[in-house]
């Protein structure tokens, strides 16, 4: 059963139902997609019909911000955890390295996607990397083609919401490949060009808090929090 958040259906997971699910989708013959909405994305969702639609139709959405999480206690319905993408992402990789499936890495500046190639295959022997692209193209065809060609199986889509599931709607098919996953800014971190927060940050669900003293340009985009938890509070009053 999924858990509505201001408008958006979530999946009530922890991190290794998430694995299990997105490895046991590898396994079916038709294109899935996995998303990861923080709660700016949810909100983009609010606004954007086409999206919201792509995202109920989504084979798992997992929460990827604390904030989510939050929302979701106010609303009175819980959700088990926190998934974040990038986290999820990595469970994923250490389960298929060694069996030959096939991983293809899109999104980001030109070159990013081939170090995170590099760096990735260090961090998981055995894992295929099949093929990279950048996120800066002008038709999605070409690139559903390049994926094809390269024989993924599972692809992570790293183009920033809405644009990441809007390409997987229209292009997972043609592509060619079983599992899809938006990533958003993933590819930058695997590729090691963003930090990740100290794990002490990541386990008091404080990441936000380090991205902030890292990148202070990052206030406009944060104030959007409380706001999000203030409509839940709203949404709760109002009995939806
Ligand atoms: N990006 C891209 N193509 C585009 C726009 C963005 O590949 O047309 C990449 C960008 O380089 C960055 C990622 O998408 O690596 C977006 O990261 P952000 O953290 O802004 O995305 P979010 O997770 O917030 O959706």
């Amino acid at each position: 059963m999924r858990v509505d958040v201001l408008g958006v259906a979530f999946d009530n997971v922890t991190m290794d139902e998430a694995a299990d699910r997105a490895l046991a989708m590898l396994e079916e013959d038709r294109p899935h997609l996995v998303a990861t909405p923080n709660p700016e994305i949810v909100q983009r969702a609010n606004q954007d019909p086409e999206f919201a639609g792509i995202l109920a139709k989504a084979d798992l959405v997992v929460p990827d911000g604390v904030g989510v999480i939050y929302a979701a206690k106010i609303l009175g319905r819980p959700l088990k955890a926190r998934v974040p993408g990038i986290d999820l992402a990595s469970s994923l990789l250490s389960r298929i390295a060694g069996t030959g499936k096939r991983l293809f890495l899109l999104g980001a500046a030109p070159g990013v996607a081939e170090q995170a190639a590099v760096n990735l295959r260090a961090a998981y022997p055995g894992l295929v990397v099949c093929g990279v692209h950048d996120g800066y193209f002008q038709e999605g065809g070409p690139v559903a083609e390049a994926v094809r060609a390269a024989r993924a199986d599972l692809v992570f889509v790293c183009l920033g919401a809405p644009k990441q599931e809007k390409w997987i709607a229209a292009n997972g098919e043609a592509a060619g490949a079983r599992l899809y996953i938006g990533l958003g800014g993933a590819m930058d971190v695997f590729a090691g060009k963003v930090e990740r927060a100290p794990e002490k940050f990541q386990r008091l669900g404080l990441e936000w808090l380090y991205r902030l003293a890292k990148e202070p340009s990052r206030i406009g985009r944060m104030v959007k929090l409380p706001l999000f938890l203030v409509s839940a509070a709203g949404a709760k009053i109002r009995g939806k």
